[in-house]
């Protein structure tokens, strides 16, 4: 597939779901993809990136940014707190807050900087033991803390189990969105994210499916 399809079944699934025409960010996940192909989305016009790692991303992105003009970066991977300030540096948002004690180190940072990345709060929506994330009956709690901490709390972010349905788990965080109050929805990937702007999602994190299957 090419970026041009995936922006057309974006578009599409955002008219079918009665949303405003561009109302759902394309986050293109440019993670482990050799500099070839990114440079090709680029050069179709396309700014807004996904990265899973902190030192990948600070090891290729700044040529690109020199290259071209107006590059976003989102963080979708888990962020180790000894990262956090070089993930701030980089990132426009990071989609992967999912404990308290990165919580703090965020607040803590920001504070010192006066500036902060977008947050989303990771959830687990499948209770999977080895997926990182807040248990969704924790999340109230945690949006209530994250809060209090004075982050710029944007909205939730899910990624269901591999082989699981994955509307429910979309269905279950625009729940948890929508009762603390939260505007964002980081949900769906290449298989998915029709199903994931169905159901209310506002970024929509698709890898594969643009650059080509991961070799690395
Ligand atoms: C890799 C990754 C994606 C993109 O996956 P594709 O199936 O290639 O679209 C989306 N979200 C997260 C958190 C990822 O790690």
């Amino acid at each position: 597939m090419s970026l041009a399809e995936i922006t057309e079944r974006l578009q599409r699934a955002e008219s079918a779901a009665g949303r405003a025409p561009g109302s759902v960010t394309l986050i293109a996940v440019s993670k482990v993809q050799p500099p070839d192909r990114v440079a090709r989305v680029l050069e179709q016009g396309h700014r807004i990136f996904g990265e899973n790692r902190v030192q990948e991303a600070q090891g290729r992105w700044p040529d690109f940014q020199a290259r071209y003009e107006g590059i976003t970066l989102h963080l979708i991977g888990p962020l180790q707190t000894n990262k956090a300030r070089a993930a701030m540096d980089l990132f426009e948002a990071i989609h992967s807050l999912d404990r308290p004690k990165l919580a703090q180190t965020l607040a803590r940072l920001a504070q010192e900087r006066g500036t902060c990345p977008d947050l989303f709060i990771q959830v687990n929506t499948g209770e999977e033991a080895q997926k990182a994330g807040i248990a969704p009956d924790q999340v109230d709690a945690f949006v209530t803390d994250v809060r209090a901490l004075d982050l710029p709390l944007e909205g939730l972010m899910c990624i269901p189990p591999v082989d699981a349905d994955p509307a429910p788990h979309f269905r279950l965080l625009a729940e948890l969105a929508a009762r603390n109050g939260l505007s964002g929805l980081s949900m769906g990937m290449s298989d998915d994210f029709e199903t994931a702007v169905a159901l209310g999602a506002t970024h929509v994190r698709v890898g594969s499916a643009i650059f080509g299957a991961r070799t690395g």
